[in-house]
């Protein structure tokens, strides 16, 4: 006995694919005993062809109906954007081939982004830019400088908690805005980069055991543990570096020269797309 169709495999309706992998295999099927003499050797062709293709098809399966059961996610996207994200939803159809698909509709979408693009770098970062440069200037030059990170409290932490949500607005730094509100609360230029950098470690470290589950749970393709393990070395060991040396460097030219930057970049960005 051989199976075929969806009594062989199933894959989320969403992706439209069920009848189209029954036939296959049943073509696949055919052109196998066609091929082969021995009735083993022409099951087993048909296996190693059929099996990738549908097991391809079932990642992709998996990842729209992910979109589905999140649409809450999405159900305030302007229309333009939320057609986009639901045709390119299962990752098979992508910009690229949904312009030979539908040009007309792919250059509507190329011009909407464009638009927010120009709306967010524009206005929104000079905004941002120059209130990071008046709060991280004035913030680093006249806050009180005695207090270390061991001295924070709840009320200092919700403080610079709510100013980190700042950073949801395009342009804003994160570390940025934590440390100017560190600043302004009277702590040292090192305790408020050192509190700014362990602010980012709970976040970064619910991400990392997210993915951690999804790739020992997840039905993909085996993890290659040894590169990831050696990817999470080299990665911890440069990112100390690189931390104790801006710290070094923060400790001796303040935030001004960062926010002075951030204020040129943004002019200049002003000035080429707006
Ligand atoms: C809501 C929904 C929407 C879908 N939308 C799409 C889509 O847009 N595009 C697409 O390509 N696919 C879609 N599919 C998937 C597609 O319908 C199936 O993948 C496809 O029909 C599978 O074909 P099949 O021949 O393997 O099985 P089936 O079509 O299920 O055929 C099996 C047949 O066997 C019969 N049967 C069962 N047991 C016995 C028995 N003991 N004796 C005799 N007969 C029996 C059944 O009655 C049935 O007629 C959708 C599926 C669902 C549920």
């Amino acid at each position: 006995m051989v199976l075929l169709g969806d009594a062989a495999h199933t894959a989320h309706f969403s992706v439209g694919s069920g009848t189209k992998l029954a036939m296959e295999d049943a073509i696949a099927l055919s052109r196998a005993l066609e091929r082969h003499r021995e009735i083993p050797a022409a099951l087993a062709a048909y296996e190693a062809e059929r099996r990738p293709e549908v097991e391809s098809l079932q990642r992709a399966a998996q990842v729209s109906l992910e979109w589905f059961e999140t649409t809450e996610r999405y159900h305030r996207l302007e229309p333009v954007q939320f057609a986009m994200s639901l045709l390119t939803r299962s990752l098979r159809v992508t910009h690229e081939n949904l312009k030979v698909r539908d040009p007309r509709f792919v250059a509507t979408v190329d011009r909407w982004f464009a638009e927010k693009a120009v709306q967010q770098s524009g206005a929104a970062l000079l905004a941002s830019a120059a209130g990071g440069l008046l709060f991280g200037v004035i913030a680093d030059r006249y806050g009180r400088r005695e207090r270390n990170e061991y001295s924070v409290g709840w009320r200092d932490a919700m403080l610079i908690g709510c100013a980190q949500a700042l950073a949801l607005m395009p342009g804003t730094s994160r570390s940025g805005v934590t440390m100017t509100m560190a600043r302004t609360l009277g702590l040292t230029r090192e305790a408020a980069a050192r509190f700014s950098f362990l602010l980012a470690v709970p976040g970064i470290a619910m991400a990392g055991a997210y993915e951690f589950l999804k790739l020992a749970t997840g039905d993909g393709p085996p993890a290659d543990w040894g590169s990831i393990a050696l990817g999470m070395a080299v990665a911890a060991l440069t990112g100390y570096a690189c931390i104790a040396w801006l710290l070094r460097v923060i400790n001796r030219i303040g935030l001004a020269p960062f926010a002075i930057y951030r204020f040129v970049v943004a002019g200049l960005l002003f000035w080429l797309f707006a």
